[in-house]
C-alpha cells in the first residue's frame, strides 16, 4: 500500500483494494465501498465533499491520498458527435480515448498502453512501438473523466458501453485491465453490465483463460485473416498463437451454455484478404464457433499503403458470409474527421527509446505472455 511519500491515488484501487486498504488504516472495511461510490457513481473528485464519511477520516484522507485521472490536453467534438480526448500523463506521454453516441447507447473507446508492442502491419498505433503499460488510474482514470465531461446538464450524455479497443493490447497489461474492468462492472461504481464491457484482443491465448477466469467481460477478437499464412503478415502474434488454438480458446472463452458470443474484427484491405474465396474461408473456420463477425472498413493515415476495399466489396464479402449462416454486420466509420476511427488513436508519445531497446522491450512483454 502507499508508503508517505507517495500518497495513494484513490483511482488506482477497486473495491478490493479500497476496503483494503481503510482496513490497514484501522477503518472499517465499508468505507472502502463509500470512497468507491463517491469515485465512480457521483464523478466526486475531492475527498472534502465525501459528506457520509466522518470530517476527521476526510482531513486524513486528504493528507495522505490523492484523486488523479489524466488530464484532457486536447478535445476534439466529430461532425457526427464523436468526441476524442488526448489525455496527458503525468510521464508527458499522451493517450487517446473516444466518445461515440449512438440513438440508443454511448461507447466509451479506452487505451491500456501507451503505444502498441503488437506490430499489425495496418494499424498506426503498432507503428509508433510500445511505451508502457498504463495503470489502473490510468485505465479508469479515461472513463472517470469522460464521464464528468459527458454530464452536462442540457446534454447529457451517458457512457453505456466501453470497448478496451483503443491504443495498446489490453492484455498484455492484464492486471491493471483486470482491476479496471472490476471498477466499470460494480455496481458501486459504473455498474456496466457483463455484455457492455468488451476487451479486444490479437489472440494471447494464456492472457484470455486469464481473464474468463477472473472476471466476466465480452470478448473481441482482431482476426483479420481466415488462414494462417496471412494472419502472420498482417497479425505477427499469428505465428504464436496460431488460428487453430485461437479457435479452441475462443471456443473455450465462455461457459458451456452461454449465449454469448466472441466478436471477431476483421478490417476489410482491398486485394489482401477481401476476396469471395477468402470470405468462404473465413466461414469454414468460424463454422463451430459461437461467434458474429464485425467487418471493419480499413481507416487510412499517412503513410499506409493499404486501402479500404470497395463499397461492393464489403457487401459482397458480408453476403458471402451471411449466405454461410454467419452473423456479420459492417461496422459504420464513425469520427474519422478527426483521426478518431479504429487504428487512428496514434496519440503522441515521446519514447525516447532506441530502437533497439525497445525491440527489447516488446519481445520481454511477449515473453511474460508465454511464461503465463
Ligand atoms: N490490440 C487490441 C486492441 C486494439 S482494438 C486488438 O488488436 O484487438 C483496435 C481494433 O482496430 C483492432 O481490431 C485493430 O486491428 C483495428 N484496427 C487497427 N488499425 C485499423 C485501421 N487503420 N483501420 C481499421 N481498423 C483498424
Amino acid at each position: 500500500m502507499a508508503d508517505k511519500s507517495t500518497p495513494l491515488n484513490l483511482l488506482d484501487c477497486d473495491k478490493e483494494k479500497l476496503r483494503a486498504y481503510f482496513v490497514e488504516q484501522g477503518e472499517k472495511p465499508f468505507r472502502g465501498d463509500q470512497v468507491l461510490q463517491w469515485l465512480h457513481q457521483y464523478g466526486c473528485n475531492d475527498v472534502m465533499s465525501m459528506s457520509n464519511i466522518s470530517q476527521s477520516l476526510r482531513s486524513r484522507l486528504a493528507d495522505t491520498t490523492t484523486i488523479h485521472a489524466p488530464e484532457t490536453a486536447f478535445k476534439q467534438v466529430s461532425k457526427d458527435g464523436t468526441c476524442k480526448w488526448l489525455f496527458r500523463l503525468d510521464c508527458g506521454n499522451c493517450i487517446e480515448t473516444v466518445f461515440i453516441p449512438e440513438e440508443n447507447r454511448g461507447t466509451l473507446c479506452i487505451s491500456s498502453q501507451v503505444g502498441c508492442g503488437f506490430n499489425c502491419t495496418f494499424c498506426a498505433t503498432g507503428k509508433q512501438g510500445f511505451n508502457r503499460n498504463l495503470t489502473v488510474a490510468e485505465i479508469i482514470g479515461q472513463v472517470f473523466a469522460a464521464v464528468r465531461e459527458l454530464k452536462s446538464p442540457e446534454n447529457p450524455r451517458p457512457v453505456t458501453n466501453i470497448v478496451l479497443m483503443g491504443m495498446g493490447e489490453p492484455l498484455l497489461n492484464t492486471d491493471n485491465v483486470i482491476s479496471a474492468l472490476r471498477i466499470m462492472l460494480d455496481d458501486l461504481a459504473y455498474g456496466l453490465s457483463k455484455r457492455r464491457v468488451t476487451v479486444s484482443t490479437t489472440g494471447l491465448i494464456p492472457q484470455m483463460r486469464r481473464l474468463r477466469q477472473e472476471v466476466d467481460v465480452a470478448l473481441a477478437v482482431s482476426l483479420h485473416a481466415p488462414n494462417d499464412a496471412l494472419r502472420d503478415v498482417l497479425v505477427p502474434i499469428n505465428r504464436k498463437y496460431p488460428l487453430a488454438e485461437l479457435m479452441q480458446a475462443c471456443r473455450d472463452f465462455y461457459p458451456p451454455g452461454s449465449r454469448q458470443v466472441v466478436t471477431f474484427e476483421y478490417v476489410m484491405l482491398q486485394d489482401v484478404n477481401d476476396s469471395l474465396s477468402q470470405a468462404k474461408q473465413l466461414a469454414r473456420l468460424l463454422r463451430d464457433v459461437p461467434s458474429k463477425i464485425n467487418l471493419i472498413p480499413f481507416n487510412p493515415y499517412p503513410g499506409t499503403t493499404y486501402q479500404c476495399s470497395t463499397r461492393e466489396r464489403l457487401a459482397d464479402f458480408q453476403q458471402c458470409l451471411m449466405a454461410a449462416g454467419l452473423v456479420a454486420t459492417i461496422r459504420k466509420t464513425r469520427g474519422d474527421d478527426i483521426a478518431a476511427a479504429c487504428g487512428q488513436l496514434v496519440g503522441d508519445f515521446a519514447d525516447k527509446t532506441p530502437r533497439r531497446r525497445l525491440a527489447a522491450r516488446i519481445v520481454s512483454a511477449v515473453s511474460e505472455v508465454q511464461a503465463a
